[in-house]
């Protein structure tokens, strides 16, 4: 071969190799990923009603979750299990009232100062005693809207929160609802919560009963007025204004009265016409995948617009 037909045989190679490279870098970069189809964002998981619905038959069938039980030590573990398998970091914060070990459970995600605390009870109460029968009011109650509606609502958020949200708690109350039984009284972890932990979130949200078919929430008396307008817009703006009737009914005393006392902005969304409340029939058929649904919803979507506000 001639030096010239050598430059030229060379040529040929460099510019097969350089056009074969750039082919394979083309179809690598020009490759759908799910990344770009949503700007650089992944694409958001939606809250799943019915496998917050699971997550309540879960509980009930650990049977009572009376403080110091089996059950309550189950769910315990179990929440756990679920929590971190989130990728949240689980905490057991132990304490004591009136004489009672207190276990609340708090699942982290953006460090030790909380913007918004969302909590819930997870103890059931040791006798049914508003039964219409009698015979029935030293049973337990399997709490299915009363404890489990409210901890899966809780534990489907923790599976559906994108990761970039302002740094979010999910506390699950210990021994809320033995109120008017002897040695006990309301909200005991909750009062503890708030004495132990020096926090300042921007929003404090309970929820409790709030799973039933015939699910109604009315804006409650005692909560953070500006705080409710704004859950109540977003539900509103979901088309769940059915669900989230924009008039005042009941004022209780839940556990989002410890932050109010501390002078935090709080508020609890609660169901409280609900004909089976501590009674032996709060069972998961009266509780609905819908009512989790709108709930579970409302809040992902409110967590998400508080987070992207400048
Ligand atoms: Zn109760």
């Amino acid at each position: 071969m001639k030096n010239r037909s050598i430059v030229i045989y060379l040529s040929l190679i460099g510019f097969l190799l350089a056009a074969t490279t750039g082919w394979y870098v083309y179809s690598f970069l020009s490759q759908p990923t799910p990344l770009d189809q949503t700007q650089g964002k992944p694409a958001p998981v939606i809250f799943d009603g019915q496998r917050a619905y699971a997550d309540v038959q879960t509980q009930v069938a650990y049977g009572p979750r009376v403080p110091g039980s089996e059950g309550h030590a189950k769910v315990r573990e179990w929440m756990r299990a679920e929590l971190e398998s989130a990728g949240w970091q689980v905490e057991v914060q132990e304490s004591e009232a009136l004489g009672h070990p207190i276990r609340n459970i708090v699942a982290k995600r953006g460090g030790e100062s909380p913007q918004i605390i969302i909590g819930a009870h997870y103890d059931t109460r040791i006798v049914a005693d508003q039964d219409p029968d009698p015979a029935k009011r030293t049973e337990f109650v399997p709490g299915a809207n009363d404890g489990a509606s409210g901890v899966a609502v809780l534990l489907e958020l923790s599976r559906v929160l994108p990761a970039d949200t302002l740094p979010v708690w999910l506390v699950f109350f210990d021994a809320e609802d033995n109120g008017r039984l002897n040695g006990w009284d309301w909200i005991l972890g909750s009062r503890v919560f708030v004495k132990d932990n020096p926090i300042h979130p921007q929003a404090v949200v309970i929820v409790d009963m709030i799973g039933d078919t015939d699910l109604n929430f009315y804006k409650e008396r005692n909560s953070d007025p500006a705080l409710t307008d704004e859950i109540w817009l977003v539900a509103e703006n979901l088309g769940h204004a059915d669900v989230f009737i924009p008039e005042y009914k009941y004022s209780m005393l839940d556990d989002h009265t410890p932050f109010l006392e501390a002078g935090l902005p709080a508020i609890d969304i609660i169901d409280f016409d609900y004909p089976y409340w501590h009674t032996t029939q709060d069972t998961p058929d009266k509780v609905s995948a819908d009512s989790l649904q709108a709930v579970g919803e409302t809040l992902q979507t409110w967590i998400v617009q508080l987070s992207s506000q400048p």
